[in-house]
């Protein structure tokens, strides 16, 4: 049984074929890789596994309880609650994904305030715990992430998304842009959590020596379509 579940998404913009009716299923623990040239459509394919985006046509369904069938069926405020709660992201720009400005513990802990928790001890700990599961150094959590360097800031973000345990991480180009050796620390990272707690991911990235060390399945997209699809050693078996 699927955790996650998208079918027949197409979505066009401009004149721009961004999806053409993609499909795609995530197991419960597994890390699904999503590669792809630039342009090819990951991106907004995750957008939509986020609910920021909603398709010209296709379904998705999550199995979790007390959901609905079909996922863009509900309103924005549903799509923001249900996000805060079950789906933590990663994007490729911090920008996107924290307040550069506000302290780094305080980014984390917002998270946390979205879902209902005000004790500020509590709060702060939390921060703390989720920060230290994504081994960001406890010292600096008081900084703003625009003091920090790009690989504490993608462990700040990192740490915000897993702060609320998620059904489901996506993480999108999270190591793109940063320095090589700063790269696999962050992917080490990755790799722990996921095999410490069964994370159920979606990484995309257009760095398949990226998705080989951490997917178990691969989807290849090309042109708004899923062009193969496979276990990750099968994939990388092809020619
Ligand atoms: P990838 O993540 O594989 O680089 P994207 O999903 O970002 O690909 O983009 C797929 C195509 O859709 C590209 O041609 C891109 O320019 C276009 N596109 C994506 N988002 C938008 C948007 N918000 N407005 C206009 N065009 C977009
Ligand atoms: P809105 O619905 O008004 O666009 P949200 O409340 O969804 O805003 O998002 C608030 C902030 O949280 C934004 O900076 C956004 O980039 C970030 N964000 C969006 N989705 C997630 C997520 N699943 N996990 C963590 N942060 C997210």
């Amino acid at each position: 049984q699927p955790l996650m579940e998208l079918s027949g998404l197409s979505k066009t913009y401009g004149n721009v074929r961004a999806l053409d009716d993609v499909s795609a299923r995530v197991y419960p623990g597994e890390v699904l890789g999503i590669v792809g040239e630039s342009g090819s459509g990951k991106s907004t394919l995750l957008r939509m596994m986020n609910l920021e985006e909603s398709p010209d046509a296709g379904r998705y369904r999550l199995d979790l309880p007390e959901l609905p069938e079909d996922l863009f069926t509900l309103d924005r405020f549903e799509r923001r609650m249900l996000r805060a709660r079950r789906i933590g992201i990663v994007y490729q720009n911090p920008h996107l994904g924290l307040l550069m400005k506000h302290s780094s513990s305080g980014n984390v802990a917002e998270r946390l305030l979205v879902a209902g928790e005000r004790r500020f001890a509590v709060l702060r700990e939390k921060a703390q715990v989720a920060l230290e599961a994504s081994e960001f150094p406890i010292p600096r959590m008081d900084a703003p992430p625009i003091e920090l360097s790009g690989g504490m800031q993608q462990r700040v973000q990192l740490a915000k998304a897993i702060a609320l345990e998620p059904a489901v991480l996506l993480l999108d180009e999270p190591t793109t842009g940063l320095d090589v050796s700063v790269q696999a620390l962050v992917l080490d990272t990755l790799k722990r959590l996921q095999q410490e707690r069964r994370i159920t991911m979606v990484l995309v990235s257009h760095d398949l020596g990226v998705i080989r060390t951490m997917a178990d399945r691969v989807m290849v997209m090309r042109h708004g379509r899923v062009v193969e699809e496979g276990l990750a050693d099968q994939v990388f078996q092809d020619p």
